[in-house]
């Protein structure tokens, strides 16, 4: 039972750590192009072409971030419909 309850404890700071990292950084670097935004060619052109995953901007939207948005967005549908 104590161990359920510190389990418990742990996945809950766990939880709580990450929220508050996603509500501090919301963005991360895109993990494809590594945040520069673009792809350099695999010849050894200078030509480089956007990245499609994050759009050229080289950041992304974290889960965590993504999930919270998601869930006040459905929040506020539901108090319009009202
Ligand atoms: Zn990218």
């Amino acid at each position: 039972m104590r161990g359920t309850i510190t389990a418990t404890g742990i996945l809950l700071a766990v939880v709580a750590g990450y929220a508050l990292s996603c509500a501090i950084r919301p963005y991360r670097d895109c993990w494809c192009c590594d945040g520069r935004g673009h792809h350099r060619s695999k010849r050894k052109s200078k030509l480089s072409r956007p990245c499609r995953w994050c759009r050229a901007s080289g950041k992304r939207l974290r889960v965590g971030r993504r999930l919270w948005n998601r869930a006040r967005r459905l929040h506020r549908d539901a108090g319009v419909a009202r």
